[in-house]
């Protein structure tokens, strides 16, 4: 059997004998760039199927049909672990979504704090990132991307059930609170480069569902609080252990 070279994120359903047709950028990367050829081997996932071993059925140099063979693997769900960061520079905003989709959030929430700098995103192109994480780290689940939201619509709306793990620089060198909360809905939440305001830290300290956190005894970037964040809390409670 041919080893399989490419793995691939593609919308259309997957079934054994389906036909999954590929849209020209696909067929490119495809023939184009990996010089795949009829009968070769692709792994295909959706986000919702599982994984399936697929085979090169047409190839053309703008357009192109793999066929499903069989599930190599089932749809792996993460925990249910919102990522709440505020959009920093580009390159930054663009390491988080891909960061947090290889560490296993299910959703990745941009949001807008009174010192966030950056007040629109290309959801589209975030998403873009998430997909090419998952193709890459193996991942079955693809998390969305959602449109930017201002931090107090977020917490108006806050689910009742959702624990917050709230990243606080002002609490810098003191111990870790996360692990005495239980429930298994949860958010982390990042701020900006220049940190949550007073207002909204009063506002979260407030919040009974919100579990305030330090990332050790330095300040860290936001990129790196993020990372750091989604290594804490998979350790703590999600499916590392
Ligand atoms: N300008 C802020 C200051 O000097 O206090 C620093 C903001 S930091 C660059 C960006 C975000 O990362 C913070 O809002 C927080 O969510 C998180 N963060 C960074 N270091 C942290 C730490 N040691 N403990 C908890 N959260 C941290």
């Amino acid at each position: 059997m041919k080893q399989v070279k490419v793995r691939l994120y593609v919308e259309h359903p997957l079934g054994p004998g389906q036909s999954v047709p590929l849209i020209q950028a696909q067929a490119h990367y495809l023939f184009g760039v990996m010089r795949l050829a009829v009968g070769d081997p692709v792994a295909l996932f959706n986000g919702r199927d599982g994984e399936f071993r697929a085979e090169v059925a047409e190839a053309g140099k703008r357009k192109g049909a793999l066929t499903c063979i069989e599930q190599t693997r089932p749809l792996q769900m993460p925990p249910d672990l919102w990522l709440c960061f505020a959009p920093i520079k580009k390159a930054r905003t663009d390491f988080i979504v891909e960061k947090a989709a290889e560490m296993g959030a299910a959703r990745i929430q941009p949001m807008q704090t009174e010192f966030t700098n950056s007040e629109r995103i290309r959801r589209d192109r975030l998403q873009a990132h998430a997909v090419e994480a998952a193709e890459q780290c193996g991942g079955t689940f693809v998390p969305e991307v959602a449109e930017l939201q201002k931090l107090d619509r977020l917490l108006a709306d806050w689910p009742k059930d959702r624990q917050i793990m709230f990243c606080d620089e002002a609490l810098v060198g003191m111990a870790q609170t996360l692990g005495a909360a239980g429930g298994d809905k949860w958010a982390i939440l990042i701020g900006p480069e220049g940190g949550f305001s007073p207002r909204e830290r009063d506002r979260l300290h407030a919040m009974e569902n919100a579990h305030p956190v330090s990332l050790g005894p330095r300040i860290l970037r936001a990129d790196t609080a993020a990372v750091a964040a989604m290594a804490l809390w998979q350790q703590a409670l999600g499916d590392w252990t």
